[in-house]
């Protein structure tokens, strides 16, 4: 196996049972030798599927015939490009439910968990309605980016539902710094992928929230852009729900809409904070 897919095993044996073959041999996939696929021999009176157009319906085999069958390893390349385009670091992949500890945590975090939870578990019943999103806000450094990649990790590996990280003060960074260039290239793509994942919405620099009106535009068109086309959202943000009302209104109601059964707040305490931050050391 190359490099990429034995490193690509060892990172998805936390979100799936899927194995792949083993044999030591010059081949990526020994059992289609590179190609995609095989030919396997079907017998006359065995069914086979045949599409026609759009359709498939089952036919009944005459003769003994030579079929064309897909390898799996088609399969890993296509989750290998699915989590290359996701932009999600190699050190962000690593992260799952099972490696977020809830030993001696906070009540509070607890319940962020089971959210972060439920919400996968609900995916597929909830995609296609309004109310899709999970919204985790509050309190840094008690494990939001954490259970929301884990969510993305999971809806790649297992649901194979192409999910792209929006890390919020790095891209708005970029737009500027490359002159609005290539505003409208990534808001196209922040529209368009099937699930948006924006990490620290809004995030204050030095301690200070402040948010010029081209920031809080690109993130209300494509977050209303998706609110319209009921297209999931996983957010995470520092803020309290007061500051993001009193940034956006309009754009935090419809937030809160889509995340109305998975929202989490986590108030800022200082307290609470000294004995997040103790416990999360550990990790
Ligand atoms: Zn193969």
């Amino acid at each position: 196996m190359s490099a990429v897919l034995e490193e690509l095993k060892a990172r998805s044996q936390d979100y799936s049972e899927t194995t792949v073959a083993n044999e030591e041999t010059s081949y990526n996939c020994q059992k289609c030798r590179d190609e995609g696929g095989f030919i396997v021999r079907k017998n006359a009176g065995e069914t086979t599927l045949i599409r026609i157009g759009n359709q498939f319906k089952y036919n009944l085999l005459k003769y003994d015939t030579d079929e064309w069958q897909q390898c799996e390893c088609l399969k890993m390349h296509q989750l290998i490009r699915l989590i290359e385009s996701s932009e999600i670091t190699e050190e962000f992949q690593k992260m799952s439910f099972k490696n977020f500890s809830t030993d001696d945590v906070h009540p509070i975090v607890v319940k962020m968990k089971s959210k972060a939870n439920q919400y996968y578990a609900a995916f597929e019943q909830i995609k296609g309605f309004r109310q899709n999103s999970i919204m985790l806000i509050g309190q840094p450094g008690c494990g939001k980016t954490h259970l929301l990649t884990a969510i993305s990790n999971y809806l790649m590996h297992t649901k194979r539902v192409p999910v792209l990280y929006f890390p919020y003060k790095d891209v708005i960074n970029n737009i500027a710094a490359n002159n609005f260039e290539r505003k409208n290239e990534i808001m196209n793509r922040m529209k368009a992928i099937d699930v948006l994942f924006i990490d620290d919405l809004f995030k204050p620099i030095g301690g200070k929230v402040d948010v010029k009106p081209w920031q809080s535009e690109i993130i209300f068109e494509v977050v209303n852009y998706r609110y319209l086309n009921n297209r999931p959202l996983l957010i995470s943000s520092e803020l309290s729900l007061d500051e993001l009302l009193y940034i956006d209104e309009a754009l935090t109601s419809r937030l809160f809409e889509m995340a109305q059964d998975f929202t989490v707040t986590i108030q800022k305490d200082k307290k609470l904070n000294y004995r997040l931050r103790k416990i999360f050391e550990k990790r």
